[in-house]
């Protein structure tokens, strides 16, 4: 038993009685209130509910029924909640009609760099600003990120352009810091299943946009997903960054079929970030255009002043110039799938 789908006219005593017997098994309940209905998300291992203790559950009172879940995720589940979810940051709302574009460089690299970007990304329509501070490079020997002084540079840019910021945390004894600073903390495709740094983020209610493995199953992307909400963080958005493959063209082959997969089988925003995803900057426009076609809630691109000077992910960065023409184009392809940009 995963869910419990609650009477339309239930009282809070019956609710409560509900919750109390489910916590005498150790399990927790997650309410989730829909416009339909409210149902209850049993959190915990419900395997040790028996059949018939199952069936005593369907009749309690202000019960209509309850259900298994046959798959592995539950609250990231679309059974556990139909509606889409919209997560509203400083009046942005994610998973609604609009959708977001996150824009900015890979990295912060000066406090000039990240305020003349957020200028332009913001010019050309983004909704949001992204850079890291804290940056998981494959060589120990490139640049790290400007850490806390990052962070500082990052909450400037948004003070002076009304964009919320989008940045990674890598270790979970950094959370104060990331709570302070960003609207949406990142977790990397290489923490995707940091399962320390998951239920860390989980533990607040800060919204997490959670970027897909190297080599992650979309069964797996989603169990991480699970780890997030179950520790009672629901602001989760999924971010498909691409996936290792045999192909060598790309830096990544960017999985865009998993967007409508995941629109299927949870309830979550899903955002495409066609920059990891492809790795060279002229191949971003066409994928970040699929991406919107495909049903995406918002796009993550990086933008640089100087691509070929950049500190980290220099050839997949977009000129400001290529990112506002890409921008207009976005706003068509949106128009033609019913959405906004
Ligand atoms: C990034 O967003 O700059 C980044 C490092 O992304 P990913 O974790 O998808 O590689
Ligand atoms: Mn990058």
């Amino acid at each position: 038993m995963d869910i419990i789908v609650l009477r339309p006219g239930i009282t809070e005593e019956e609710k409560g009685s509900i919750i109390k017997r489910l916590e005498g098994y150790n399990l927790k309940a997650q309410v989730s209130v829909g416009t339909e209905r409210t149902i209850i998300g049993v959190i915990g291992d419900t395997a040790r509910i028996t059949e018939d203790e199952e069936e005593s559950f369907s009749v309690m009172p202000g019960v209509e029924k309850v259900l298994r879940i046959l798959k592995p995720f539950k609250v990231v589940s679309r059974d556990f909640k139909r509606e889409d979810t919209v997560i509203d940051i400083k009046g942005n709302l994610i998973g609604g009609k609009r959708i977001h574009v996150m824009a900015g460089p890979c990295a912060v690299e000066s406090e000039d760099m990240i305020l003349a970007v957020a200028n332009e990304v913001r010019r050309a329509g983004a909704t949001f600003l992204r850079g890291g501070a804290f940056k998981p490079r494959t060589s120990p020997y490139s640049f790290q990120g400007l850490g806390e002084e990052g962070l500082k540079y990052l909450k400037e840019a948004s003070e002076k352009t009304g964009l919320p910021i989008v940045t990674e945390i890598m270790d979970p004894r950094d959370i104060d810091l990331l709570i302070e600073y960003s609207d949406i903390i990142q977790i990397g495709a290489r923490n995707m299943q940091n399962f320390r740094l998951l239920t860390e983020v989980g533990s607040y209610r800060k919204p997490v946009l959670l970027k897909r493995g190297l080599s992650a199953t979309i069964k797996e992307f989603l169990m991480s997903a699970e780890y997030i909400m179950s520790s009672g963080n629901h602001n989760v958005i999924l971010c498909e960054r691409g996936i290792r493959t045999f192909e060598t063209a790309t830096r990544n082959t960017l999985d865009l079929s998993a967007v409508p997969v995941i629109k299927q089988l949870s309830h979550l925003p899903v955002v495409v970030d066609p920059s990891h995803g492809v790795g060279k900057w002229d191949l971003v426009p066409p994928m970040a255009k699929a991406a919107i076609a495909a049903g995406a809630d918002g796009i993550l691109i990086e933008v640089h002043p100087n691509p070929d000077q950049a500190l980290s992910d220099g050839e997949q960065s977009l000129k400001p110039k290529v990112f506002k023409q890409l921008m207009e184009e976005l706003r068509a392809v949106a128009r033609a799938v019913n959405r906004e940009l």
